[in-house]
């Protein structure tokens, strides 16, 4: 006892002199020496700490700098957990850290990287020494925010490394930050694409709320983060529904773990001074029982957990339409980052809120003060439910109060509830006083198509996130009446649930064969299902999924309603009904499947252009062509389409039905340079036009001043002051014989153009030159200027005596 004292204070004068090390640097090695010492003999540390005799933070071996930030801060004694972990952490142990939510946890794992860094003299050159890695966004901020409140009076450069935020800036600044605290998939980024991110020197990595950082769904980023760590260094793992899983434990290579657990002996696994309570009701009746839970608590700060996104979504609009008289906010994974922040503080700032939330808020998240959480929807396991119950009744004798909500067939959770030592109570709602504007929702959808979708949305994912869940046993998405779930959404038309068809048809295709067998029938409806999905051509989610299909004939008969989708039979016999389990589901609430994502007949496309070219190619349905064809019936073909290069010619000789894309691709660039041969030629044709157009339109000009007019070639020349050539050369018909083309031939032939031939008729003699000047659309080469040329030599083959007795003739007609 005696040498522990001697000790304590030789470590505690220790480290108080590092404060002024700069300023004495003569003390320096001596103090050094000191601390190398300790270090490398923790034993003596160890001793120090004896966590039933610490009383305060003091009573930690811990720096100035930490102990005066925490004082102010208001954390003078040290929580359970915190008691028992630091000590282990301070000696460079890895630690399995398990303790009750709103116990101190946060503490428990800063206090000891600030320290651990500190003795190791650690400077912003030394780069990154400590990463924390949190499962949400909320947390690691809520983290990071702790950490400047507790260790603001080191020298430490801290970052908060989380999506949403401006990449480069991080980037930037990467190798200049000591602590880290992060979620995993932004840490993966800089480590795959930030040259300037170094983590070679890491000495202590944290997983907050381990077991979900270690789940299926960060298992991918998490073994990479893994990989990318130096193998030498300190992990801390804390939760309160800590993993203890051999294949986590192996993953990080933990060497010999501390298993820190205050509470496991405790008769609760939730907080003390929690009030636990569930009510089981219809599902047509929860929407109204929500509303008038609200209704009922104005003065009290809430969180509504929910299955899914859209659900938050529809719930908090729709409730924001009714004004119920207190202030609503929504959270979840879909919302953009800035918006997400805003609502985070916003709902830790007020008194008299309802926030409505999916699990995203459900693991670490300190909101001060929350007077009830309500879990809307049945959470998916005994340790949700540990972790959404706890984001009230937190901290030091924090007291609070939660609210299950469940379906009658739901109910079975309560059981494992129990047998996980959580302590809750059945209680009734009284029906008098449960209420909801349902003809004013009703109205409020008719009258606006957004919110209506925002529900039938809301409908849809809930349906979904209750067909995804892993235990058949509580979540059945057979049991559920979905017309009056619907319709107490104000959906007077409950929405199709066309993924369910599948599954339907399947269950009464397997009953029509009689198959008796389980495991055939799974092995059947398996197969059926993956290759209907395989038929539509794209991957689904069925696809990633595998389903079986269990037959449970006594269960059925009793429990199960006989449940119609789309009017769809399942089957007139009971005995046959089938239940859906489904294995090694991941269910992101976050990221839950779009109504749109699922396949099915009516809107299912190929994924690829191939699948399509494949699918026309195999139905040996022949595409339509179109051919053109000319004045006299000719065929006139298309000259963009033909193939030009040998590759082309070659590839249409062999009427190859194969698709190759490379050779494709290949035979396509062939053909490309021709096409752009073409179309250089077009662009210089055009030019050319134009310049000649300008040319022709000055010569115009000119002529315009000119009485006869010396009219240019394309305008064919002026013959109006000739005499009626009818009355000279006789009728048309007569005329056409004759080798020289009148202009009623030219236009006709050559524009036809209506109103260009009505014109010929009235006034036979005039050749239509504005129209023919004006139609832009008509290709220059379709002027013919060898008509042109027979009609100017008309009046110019005249001589002078020809056009004497031409002036005679008519005036003797006259
Ligand atoms: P956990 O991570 O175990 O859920 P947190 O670390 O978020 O818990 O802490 C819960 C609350 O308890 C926080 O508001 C925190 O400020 C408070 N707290 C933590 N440690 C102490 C302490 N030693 N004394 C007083 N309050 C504390
Ligand atoms: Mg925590």
């Amino acid at each position: 006892m005696e040498e522990n004292k001697k000790l304590k204070n030789e470590v505690a004068t220790l480290k108080n002199n590092i404060e002024y090390l700069d300023k004495d640097s003569r003390k320096r090695n001596v103090i050094f020496h000191g601390i190398d010492e300790l270090e490398e003999n923790p034993h003596k540390l160890l001793k120090l700490i004896v966590p039933d005799e610490i009383k305060t933070f003091k009573d930690f071996p811990l720096s100035q700098r930490t102990l005066k930030a925490l004082k102010e801060n208001n954390y003078i004694t040290p929580t359970d957990i915190q008691r028992q972990a630091i000590g282990y952490a301070l000696q460079g142990k890895d630690i399995l850290g398990a303790a009750k939510t709103g116990s101190g946890k946060t503490l428990a794992f800063l206090i000891p990287i600030l320290e651990i860094l500190f003795c190791k003299k650690w400077t912003r050159l030394d780069g990154v020494g400590a990463v924390v890695i949190s499962p949400t966004r909320e947390l690691a901020y809520q983290i990071y925010e702790t950490l400047r409140k507790v260790g603001y009076l080191h020298d430490f450069s801290a970052g908060l490394i989380i999506g949403g935020q401006n990449l480069k800036f991080e980037r930037k600044r990467m190798d200049q930050m000591n602590i880290l605290i992060c979620t995993p998939g932004r840490l993966l980024q800089h480590m795959d694409e930030n040259p300037l991110f170094d983590c070679s020197h890491l000495q202590i990595l944290v997983l907050d709320e381990a077991d979900r950082c270690l789940d299926m769904g960060f298992e991918a980023t998490m073994n990479a983060i893994i990989e990318n760590l130096p193998p030498k260094r300190q992990t801390l793992l804390f939760s309160a529904t800590q993993t203890k899983s051999v294949k986590d434990l192996a993953r990080l290579s933990l060497s010999f773990p501390t298993y820190v657990a205050p509470h496991e002996q405790a008769t609760t696994a939730t907080p003390e001074f929690l009030q636990q309570n569930y009510i089981v009701c219809k599902i047509d009746e929860k929407f109204s029982i929500l509303w008038s839970f609200i209704k009922n608590h104005l003065k009290q700060k809430s969180l509504v957990f929910m299955a899914t996104c859209k659900q938050v979504k529809y719930t908090y609009e729709l409730f924001c339409k009714l004004r119920p008289g207190i202030s609503l906010l929504a959270l979840y994974g879909t919302l953009h980052q800035e918006k997400r922040e805003k609502i985070y503080r916003e709902f830790c700032r007020k008194s008299n809120v309802v926030l409505f939330a999916t699990d995203l808020a459900s693991r670490g998240l300190d909101f001060p003060k929350v007077n009830w959480v309500i879990q809307y929807d049945c959470p998916e396991d005994v340790d949700t439910y540990i972790h959404r119950a706890g984001r009230t009744a937190r901290g030091v004798f924090g007291k609070g109060d939660g609210l299950l909500m469940l379906l009658p067939h739901e109910e079975k959770i309560v059981e494992d509830l129990r047998k996980n030592k959580i302590p809750i109570n059945q209680i009734f709602v009284d029906a008098s006083k449960v209420m909801i504007p349902l003809r004013k929702i009703e109205s409020l959808l008719s009258d606006n198509g957004e919110l209506k979708k925002t529900a039938q949305r809301a409908f849809m994912s809930y349906i979904k996130s209750i067909y995804l869940m892993k235990n058949k046993d509580i979540f059945n998405v057979q049991l559920l009446d979905t017309d009056a779930f619907s319709r107490s959404l104000g959906l007077i038309v409950p929405p199709a649930i066309k993924f369910m068809y599948k599954y339907n048809k399947s269950a009464t295709e397997n009953n029509v064969l009689g198959i008796q067998d389980t495991n055939d029938a799974i092995k059947k409806l398996k197969a059926k299902l993956s290759s209907d999905e395989r038929s539509d051509g794209s991957e689904s989610e069925a696809d990633n999924e595998p389903v079986v299909v269990v037959a449970e004939e006594t269960k059925t008969k009793k429990e199960i309603p006989l449940f119609d989708f789309h009017n769809v039979k399942v089957g007139s016999d009971e005995k046959h009904l089938f239940k859906v389990k489904e294995k090694n589901v991941s269910i992101d609430i976050a990221v839950l499947p779009n109504e749109d994502d699922v396949p099915t007949k009516k809107n299912a496309k190929p994924s690829t252009k191939t699948a399509v070219v494949k699918k026309i190619l195999k139905s040996k349905v022949k595409v339509n062509t179109t051919v053109k064809f000319g004045e006299d019936g000719e065929v006139i073909g298309d000259e963009k389409k033909d193939v030009k290069s040998d590759l082309g010619k070659q590839f249409v000789n062999e009427n190859a039905i194969t698709v190759d894309i490379e050779k494709m691709s290949e035979l396509l660039q062939e053909e490309d340079k021709f096409d752009k041969a073409r179309f250089r030629e077009r662009v210089k044709a055009k030019h050319k036009e134009q310049k000649r157009k300008l040319k022709n339109k000055k010569k115009e000009d000119e002529g315009e001043k000119d009485d006869f007019g010396s009219q240019s070639e394309s305008d064919g020349p002026d013959l109006s002051w000739l005499p009626d050539p009818d009355k000279v050369y006789g009728t048309k018909d007569d005329y056409q014989n004759s080798e020289t083309k009148s202009v009623s031939d030219y236009s006709e032939n050559d524009y036809s153009n209506e109103s260009v031939t009505s014109e010929k008729n009235e006034e036979f003699h005039r050749p239509p030159k504005r129209k023919i000047v004006e139609s832009e659309d008509i290709p220059r080469e379709s002027i013919n200027p060898r008509k042109v040329k027979k009609i100017e030599d008309v009046s110019a083959s005249l001589t002078v005596n020809e056009a004497e007795a031409l002036a005679m003739q008519l005036l003797k007609s006259k």
